[in-house]
């Protein structure tokens, strides 16, 4: 069974179409990037499949059922200007609205949820940090805080909205490790991208996207220079690029 099944996708602000006509069948145990220009539609298509954002048309299945019954099984990260950095809230207590899921309908965490708590900023090394006020953090620790998040939610599908934008060498090294290992566990990585240079390294599959689904495949077969200038459309510093992206 697909893990992410979408079917015929459109999403409108104002009337005006975003993304228009989207499949996607999508399966497990992969990291897939989704390329494309500025205002292509990338963080609504993440938005979409979510179920956060109402849709034209389309239909949309997580492990075969509708979003409401899988949510618990995707964790989200979103760009990062979305988050309010200014809200007085502690490293460990972001990282713990990882578990609510997993709590009950009135529920304290308890021990358990607090080991995981600890084990997911251990493995960003930020469990020194858990104390600390998010607003005084680094761009490049606060993403990590949100891997922990994402890592202690403990979910099947995890979706990152430009994690790499804004981080320091070492956080990216951190994401692209923790990347490969949820991929090695079978888990379906979804990573909106829009720096071209990695994407070769970085991910198994791409999707490309300017409004409406460009390619969708292995890397190898679709990162080309004729999809990579389809889907940014005669922008010429990218044109100039793109033999040498590609490495033709
Ligand atoms: P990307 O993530 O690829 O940069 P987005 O999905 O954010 O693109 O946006 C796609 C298009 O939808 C853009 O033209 C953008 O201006 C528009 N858009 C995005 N969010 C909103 C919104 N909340 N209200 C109105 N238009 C929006
Ligand atoms: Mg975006």
């Amino acid at each position: 069974m697909n893990v992410i099944s979408v079917k015929n996708l459109t999403v409108s602000y104002h009337k005006k179409p975003a993304i228009k006509g989207i499949n996607l069948e999508i399966d497990s145990g992969s990291v897939i990037g989704i390329v494309g220009p500025n205002g292509a539609g990338k963080s609504t298509l993440l938005k979409g499949i979510l179920g956060l954002l109402p849709f034209d048309s389309g239909e949309i299945k997580i492990f075969g059922k509708d979003i409401d019954k899988s949510r618990k099984r995707i964790s989200y990260i979103p760009q990062r200007e979305q988050f309010d950095w200014d809200f007085p809230i502690n490293v460990h207590d972001v990282v713990m609205m990882g578990r609510y899921a997993h709590l009950p309908m009135i529920g304290f965490p308890k021990a358990k949820d607090r080991e995981i708590v600890d084990q997911a900023l251990q493995k960003v090394e930020m469990l020194k940090y858990a104390s600390r006020q998010i607003r005084n953090l680094s761009g490049g620790q606060q993403q990590r805080i949100f891997l922990a998040r994402s890592l202690a939610q403990e979910s099947d599908i995890y979706f990152l909205d430009e994690p790499f934008v804004g981080v320091d060498a070492k956080t990216e090294k951190a994401i692209f490790n923790l990347m490969k290992e949820l991929k090695d566990e079978g888990k379906t990585i979804l990573v909106v991208h829009h720096d071209l240079g990695k994407v070769l390294e970085y991910f198994d599959k791409l999707i490309l996207i300017n409004q409406t689904l460009i390619a969708y495949g292995n890397t190898k077969d679709v990162f080309t220079a004729e999809m990579i200038n389809k889907t940014y459309g005669g922008r010429l510093t990218i044109l100039q690029r793109t033999e040498e992206l590609v490495g033709q």
